[in-house]
């Protein structure tokens, strides 16, 4: 993976990385499409496990997303928050402040209920915090979830 331009600006720790993952309200999937990038903005939700994110997505059963993914099997994704510009009475020193995490890896359409609801759950956490949600068999089996194991993932911050 190629490295940080802007090490001052590269985020590793652990915590600060999972807030900022937390705070983030989309993601965006970038997929290629015969040789052309396709991005496509979805709601997601993850879980961690000693550093390692996955994420889940949840979509309509057909659509150029879902192509896309069977056909690679990988998605790569981007997610920020905190966007704030900062003015300045120079046009060329205007900035701007945010948090941002990237990456990619293997992306799958889950099959099994079991694990769709694993996948529905993690989004539901995610957009609605914890609590009990039960999602019913006809709903599980017309509904496509998406896993993403991110073996690639940084993060930047423009304090
Ligand atoms: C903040 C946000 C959160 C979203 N969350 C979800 C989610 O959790 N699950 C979900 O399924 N969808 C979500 N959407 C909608 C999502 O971005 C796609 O529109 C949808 O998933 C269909 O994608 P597709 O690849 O199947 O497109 P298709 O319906 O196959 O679309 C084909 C073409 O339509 C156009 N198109 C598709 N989507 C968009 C778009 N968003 N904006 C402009 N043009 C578009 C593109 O030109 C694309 O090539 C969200 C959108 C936003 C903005």
């Amino acid at each position: 993976m190629r490295e940080m331009r802007r090490k001052d600006r590269q985020v590793t720790d652990p915590e600060r990385i999972r807030e900022i993952i937390a705070a983030c309200g989309c993601c965006r999937l970038g997929l290629c499409d015969g040789g052309r990038a396709y991005i496509v903005p979805l709601d997601f939700g993850f879980t961690e496990r000693e550093g390692r994110y996955t994420f889940y997505f949840h979509s309509a059963g057909e659509g150029r997303k879902i192509d896309l993914i069977r056909e690679a099997g990988w998605a790569s994704f981007e997610m920020d928050t905190g966007h704030e510009t900062v003015p300045d009475d120079v046009a060329c020193e205007y900035t701007a402040r945010y948090q941002c995490v990237m990456g990619g890896g293997p992306a799958a359409l889950l099959e099994t209920a079991e694990e769709k609801r694993a996948g529905l759950e993690a989004i539901m956490a995610h957009i609605a915090g914890a609590g009990l949600w039960d999602f019913d068999r006809v709903m599980l089996d017309r509904t496509q979830v998406i896993r993403l194991e991110a073996e690639e993932l940084t993060c930047k911050v423009h304090p």
